[in-house]
């Protein structure tokens, strides 16, 4: 049985709360306990970043040496990956070989950051003879970071880098579903010698210990992943405030597959895109879009894929494959399914799944629903589950419509051998990033965020960085001759 504790000022502490018991989604069983904390530790939480970020040590460093500091901790983090992995795969539900991917890429973002801490330059500016003028990149002082449970580790990952390569301290707060890993981020913190207080993490129930996150008054800006509607309580917050945030949400993304599009290529994004983790990616390729002269060979070749897909428990899945774990919680997967059986219920077309899975654990088959129109539920929810929608267009404006008609504008994609009409679409397409015959094209160098309800600010690549600085301008007068 694990049991882990949350990590205040450089210290391991117990919650206010208790202990919260974490279950393995592929049984249902407990597998560890974590220290559950209210808002009386998140209080602890943001003092001691505040005491870190007003001794000013991250900021006082010359940055090679901040960027050092954070790449030892994507160090670290992939010299114990075999400790890891195992842990979010029990706690997560997905496959082992995934869990990899996901520590791998956790480790990416402090490299890619670290590298980049001292890149962050202000710059000079002419005010004639009687001036210097310069800005400075400052840091905010406090970061807070709101992770979703669906990549616990690399979510954070994502946000940490950041915030501690332009020199804030950070209070995280860990998804109670599945907070485990983050105890490698702590020692990490630790092993690297970051100064106490400036990473502090504690797990809690979003509407207790999120909540009292999002509103504390000495938090200086916020980094919100996860649904809409929290996101906007967290954004009120904020407001409330006035601090600035980053709200990484949810999607309903499409790929439109034209009359020339590579088979091939449509059939390994839909892989990736909409079963890699059971489905539970904001980013997920939910809708297919397909040009009714493809739609029937695609459709087939689409639901062969899906009845071919291994459904087991993660622990058994060490090796990449056409295979998928469990969904996250019997909520997740059952919502799943109620989505499913409103979807046939307004005429859309099983042709692959559409069930729990009759086993213990929270299982969902892959599934694939033909003749989606737009007016239905299932082109315009979230399911977050392994579950693909099929549209069908006549022409390329019609094509753009169907994929435009959401609410969402996380990522979309176009499928097609034609780079012109490629271009056009990604024109078209409203979203915050486009995938050009392959889903999912691009990494941690790549900005990332959403158009609409998907959010507003960018994570990943340079852009991320200028949302934990603030800029200062400074003039100076200087002596008249
Ligand atoms: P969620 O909104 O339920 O929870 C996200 C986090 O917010 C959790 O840590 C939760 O404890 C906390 N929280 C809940 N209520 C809160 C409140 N009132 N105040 C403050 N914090 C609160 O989302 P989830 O179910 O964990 O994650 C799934 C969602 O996240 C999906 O919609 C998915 O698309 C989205 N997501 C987006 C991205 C992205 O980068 N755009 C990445 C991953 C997940």
């Amino acid at each position: 049985m694990l049991r882990h504790q949350n990590f205040i000022n450089g210290k391991w502490v117990d919650g206010k709360e208790g202990w919260l018991d974490i279950e393995d989604p592929a049984t249902g069983e407990i597998i560890g306990r974590q220290a559950l904390g209210n808002g009386d530790d998140i209080n602890a939480a943001v003092a001691a970043a505040r005491q870190c970020a007003s001794r000013g040590e991250l900021a006082a460093m010359r940055p090679v040496e901040r960027g050092r500091m954070v790449k030892a901790i994507g160090e670290y983090i992939l010299e114990h990956k075999d400790e890891i992995a195992p842990i979010l795969t029990l706690e997560a539900g997905k496959p082992l070989w995934e869990a990899d991917i996901e520590v791998a890429g956790s480790a990416r973002y402090f490299e890619y950051y670290g590298n980049q801490a001292e890149t962050l330059e202000g710059r000079s500016i002419p005010l004639g003879d009687g001036y210097i003028d310069f800005t400075a990149l400052e840091p905010y002082g406090v970061s807070a970071q709101i992770i979703p449970w669906n990549y616990p580790l690399e979510m954070a990952a994502r946000s940490i880098s950041t915030a501690l390569t332009a020199g804030n301290a950070c209070v995280v707060k860990s998804p109670e579903l599945d907070p485990l890993t983050h105890d490698f981020l702590a020692r990490a913190a630790d092993a690297v010698g970051l100064p106490a207080g400036a990473l502090n993490i504690v797990c809690g129930y979003g509407e207790v210990a999120g909540a009292a996150l999002a509103a504390h008054k000495d938090v200086n800006q916020i980094v919100f992943t996860g649904s809409v509607e929290t996101g906007a309580s967290v954004a009120t917050a904020a407001a409330k405030n006035i601090v600035p945030c980053v709200l990484e949400l949810g999607g309903k993304s499409a790929a439109i597959v034209h009359d020339d599009a590579d088979i091939e290529r449509v059939l390994s994004s839909v892989r990736w895109g909409i079963f890699f983790h059971a489905g539970q990616v904001c980013s997920a390729l939910s809708r297919l879009v397909v040009h009714e002269s493809r739609h029937d060979e695609v459709v087939d070749a689409v639901a062969e894929l899906a009845r071919s897909i291994n459904v087991a428990p993660g622990s058994e899945l060490a090796e990449f494959g056409d295979n998928m774990g469990p969904m996250i919680s019997q909520k997740q997967r059952d919502r799943a399914e109620a989505l499913c059986i409103e979807a046939v219920q307004q005429g859309a077309k099983t042709v692959a799944g559409g069930h729990k899975l009759n086993r213990p654990g929270w299982f969902f088959e892959p599934t694939v629903f033909d003749d989606v129109t737009a007016d239905m539920n299932i082109a315009n929810k979230e399911v977050f589950g392994p579950v693909l929608s099929v549209q069908r267009f006549r022409n390329d404006d019609e094509a753009i419509q169907i994929a435009n008609a959401s609410e969402y504008g996380l990522v979309g994609g176009v499928f097609t051998k034609d780079s012109e009409r490629a271009i056009k679409a990604a024109k078209q397409l409203r979203a915050g990033q486009i995938f050009v015959n392959e889903w999912y094209a691009g990494g941690v160098e790549t900005p990332f965020g959403g158009y609409g309800k998907s959010g507003y600010g960018r994570e990943k690549g340079r852009e991320a960085l200028y949302n934990y600085v603030q800029t200062k301008n400074i003039a100076i007068a200087l002596k008249g001759e």
